[in-house]
């Protein structure tokens, strides 16, 4: 039996951001732990996982689900093992991962799974799990690439963008990545084996889309929107696909931009924008994890995973996704994964 401490550190959030979000958004507390009801298990956290959208949890506006309240652990997900349970499905020693909250235990939540045995932590908390499935049906689903055609993808040297921006690349497509930053278009252009990258923080996206894809641009995968949306539906090809998976250079805006200004460009080349949710598709997870893990292990997917460390660095690593210091996808280790 482990040793269960009698209370839990908790990073709450104390107010609602303006604007970019800081540290100051979110306090330390530390609660006891309650009893572990019938029906229910208490887990250790070890990992927890950053997503951009965790932004939009903060606002209170309508969103795909209910806003943090304030002076509620900030929810995330996460990965933890289970140290006592009363409830039928785990005991203690299993992994699972799904909705949890910056805290160092939490109790049963609905939406947990279990890790399967054998398998590498550090697929499931990145390109065969959910930011895999976000990339695998955004890509195929809504942008519908076909052998031969021009992918671009934003964000795409990012957990998400670099899966989606390789599946393209696997189904034979032409794939021109745009990123933050030399580091991550080379990595992009030697890694990932793309066909051609945008560092979008020092070239003219615009006048480089242009000359990278004279006959436009069939499918965008986009995680960005704002002006790198813009400039991609000015360079579209006939019947373009545009799947809107996110749009993280406005999450923080303090007031909504306007645009994009050149949405005509749909009706004159016939286009279709779509946004999902990866939410949607579960019910076909399982056919989607398997061709991930297949692509993976035969090396051809490439992805990183950024793990920092430390209870207490929880909100800072959160920040890093924002001024794109994450290296791959986002996590920190709060534990052992081991009882
Ligand atoms: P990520 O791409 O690993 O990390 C975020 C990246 O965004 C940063 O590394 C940075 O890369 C880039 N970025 C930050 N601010 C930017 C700005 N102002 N302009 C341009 N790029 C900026 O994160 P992720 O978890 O994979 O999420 C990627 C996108 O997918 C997000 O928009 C997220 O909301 C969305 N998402 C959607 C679903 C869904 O179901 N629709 C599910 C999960 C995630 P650079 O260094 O290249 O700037």
């Amino acid at each position: 039996m482990p040793n269960i401490p009698a209370t839990s550190r908790h990073w709450l959030l104390a107010r609602r951001p303006k604007g970019l979000v800081s540290t100051d958004d979110f306090s330390l507390a530390e609660q006891p732990i309650p009893e572990v009801a019938d029906g229910s298990a208490l887990a250790r956290i070890c990992y927890l996982t950053f997503e951009p959208a965790m932004r939009g949890w903060m606002d209170d506006v309508v969103s795909y689900m209910p806003p943090v309240e304030l002076g509620e652990p900030m929810r995330a997900p996460g990965m933890a093992v289970v140290v006592e349970s009363k409830h039928p499905d785990f005991a203690p020693g299993d992994l699972v991962f799904g909705m949890m909250s910056w805290s160092e235990y939490v109790t049963h939540h609905a939406g947990w799974s279990k890790v399967p045995s054998g398998v590498d932590p550090e697929l499931v908390l990145g390109p065969a799990g959910g930011t895999g499935l976000t990339a695998y049906f955004g890509l195929l689903d809504v942008g519908q690439p076909q052998a031969g055609e021009t992918v671009v993808v934003s964000g795409a040297a990012g957990a998400t963008g670099s899966v989606a921006a390789q599946i393209a690349r696997i189904k034979g497509c032409r794939v021109i990545g745009i990123a933050g930053g030399e580091e991550k278009c080379r990595w992009l252009l030697e890694q990932a084996r793309l066909d051609a990258a945008i560092d979008y923080k020092s070239e003219n996206v615009a006048a480089r889309l242009k000359a990278l894809c004279p006959d436009g641009i069939d499918v965008f995968f986009d995680n960005v929107g704002g002006s790198i949306l813009e400039a991609v539906l000015n360079n579209l090809a006939m019947d373009a696909r545009i799947a809107l998976c996110g749009m993280i250079s406005t999450y923080n805006d303090a007031t909504p931009q306007s645009g994009p200004a050149n949405l005509f460009q749909l009706i004159v080349r016939r286009g279709t924008l779509q946004g999902f949710m990866v939410f949607d598709y579960m019910d076909r997870r399982d056919q989607a994890l398997a061709d991930l893990f297949n692509w993976v292990a035969a090396g051809e997917i490439a992805f990183r995973t950024d793990v920092q460390h430390g209870f207490e660095n929880i909100p800072t690593t959160f920040l890093r996704l924002f001024d794109g210091s994450n290296q791959g996808k986002q996590v920190l280790k709060v534990s052992d994964t081991d009882l």
